[in-house]
């Protein structure tokens, strides 16, 4: 099995014989079978890898020392050879739709985004309720967290306390973007770097942590859907986006079913398929323009994958049919493609694709100069679509009080970019 990034046991076992550099290896991108070997390799029993897996994905341990099943040697050892490192929270917003993002500090000190989206406000099954019905500690398993990090900004915001039908995790998947449409703030921030597997992982483990979610038989889920629509383009970190994917869904662990992932993407054509046949999670497509010159403008990286390229893809896309149908994610932009002839326009272009298309009302970030389609704009847009015999939506905003909509994620500075949209037409 290919092994990744800076997790090898044959890594490790260099990072070993260099005393100066103490680098432990982050459990959390391997799979199984990875940690099974390089358990072997150090003389542990393979089972012992199997328990290790359970306590991380299952039981929700977060160190070897609660992992009673293993002997306390054994533990100080796998503490001292291994880590399990998640994301640490450097700040927290919470909206008052119940939307929550977080800052994240990941390793090196870079900071990424994530989004928590309930369909409505909550209190997490992790709370502790008084007697009145008020939550007074949220996170109650996790005395390690701060208990703000769920709990509602105030008394007075509506709390749910029956399970949620759906809570959406918005991921992140680099640190800025190299795709750079114009109308992203993503775009403007100069790129980091990839995030690891294992930088992926923790983003979801961190979430379910603070929810008091867990696995197995008896698994308290509040945690429902993953989504890969925070920072980054997914298909540009092929390798470390498809070995967190594949680890998440892993059946012995986590168990996430691929159709509750979402992967969205500007259209990296030659990883479309890839994307399908490996992974076979739902797709998503950020198309925004049915013409080249306009997708050239809006999105630069329609210059090396025009769009018969991608609707070629997209066709192509393994496992796609009637009941499994591709979203195309629009996002409207006033006087700039939201025209009653766009609409015609997109639902000629897709025509023959089993897809939904996804209504997107264009996200304000400090600096830009577009503007979104108003309300009754869109509403035509959809109408003609419906008449065209194309299934439709419009995506709710959420969580535009703290900048965590889509698009509006970005956590360092950089080459702010001319946005002046109107001058390129
Ligand atoms: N990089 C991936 C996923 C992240 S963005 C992609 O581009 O598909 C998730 C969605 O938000 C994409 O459809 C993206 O085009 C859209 N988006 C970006 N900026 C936006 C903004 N300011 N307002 C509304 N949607 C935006
Ligand atoms: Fe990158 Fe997606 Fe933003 Fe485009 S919309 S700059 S691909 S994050």
């Amino acid at each position: 099995m290919k092994c990744s990034a800076a997790s090898t046991p044959q890594q490790v076992a260099f990072a070993m014989s260099e005393p100066q550099i103490p680098r432990k290896t982050p459990l959390l991108g391997l799979y199984k079978d990875q940690i099974i070997s390089m358990f072997r390799e150090s003389g542990y029993e393979s089972w012992r890898a199997n328990q290790v897996w359970e306590w991380l994905y299952v039981s929700a341990a977060r160190n070897f020392g609660v992992m009673t099943n293993i002997p306390l040697k054994m533990r100080d050892e796998f503490t001292e050879k291994y880590s399990i490192e998640l994301p640490k929270i450097s700040e927290k917003k919470h909206s008052i739709d119940g939307t929550m993002k977080f800052a994240l500090e990941v390793s090196g000190g870079d900071i990424v985004e994530m989004v928590f989206i309930p369909e409505k406000a909550f209190v997490p099954h992790s709370a502790q309720i008084d007697d009145t019905g008020i939550p007074v500690a949220c996170c109650a398993a996790r005395p390690d967290y701060d208990d703000s990090d769920l709990l509602p900004v105030s008394a007075n915001e509506p709390m749910i306390t029956e399970p949620l039908a759906r809570a959406t995790l918005c991921v992140s998947s680099q640190i800025g973007c190299l795709v750079k449409c114009a109308f992203c703030f993503t775009g403007t921030q100069r790129f980091a770097r990839n995030l690891e597997a294992h930088e992926i992982i923790g983003q979801v483990l961190l979430m379910r942590d603070l929810l008091g979610d867990t696995g197995g038989k008896d698994s308290k889920r509040t945690l429902t859907n993953i989504v890969f629509m925070g920072m980054g383009e997914p298909l540009h970190n092929y390798e470390n986006v498809s070995r967190a994917i594949k680890i998440i869904m892993a059946e012995d662990g986590l168990a996430f079913s691929r159709r509750r992932i979402t992967l969205s993407t500007a259209g990296v054509v030659p990883y479309i398929k890839r994307c399908g046949e490996e992974l076979g999670v739902n797709l998503a497509i950020s198309l925004h323009a049915t013409n080249d010159k306009l997708r050239d403008y809006l999105m630069p990286i329609n210059k090396q994958f025009p769009l018969s390229s991608l609707l070629d893809a997209v066709q192509k896309y393994p496992g796609i049919n009637q009941s499994r149908r591709v979203t195309f994610e629009y996002v409207m932009l006033k006087g700039m493609n939201d025209s009653d002839k766009d609409a015609r326009d997109l639902a000629r272009l897709i025509s023959g694709i089993p897809a939904k298309v996804n209504l997107i009302p264009w996200n304000y970030w400090p600096g830009a100069t577009f503007q979104t389609s108003s309300r009754e704009r869109i509403a035509t847009f959809s109408e003609i679509l419906t008449n065209c015999g194309v299934n439709n939506t419009v995506r709710q905003q959420r969580g535009v009080d703290i900048l965590a909509a889509c698009g509006q994620l970005r956590t360092g500075q950089g080459d702010l970019q001319n946005t002046d949209a109107n001058s390129a037409l």
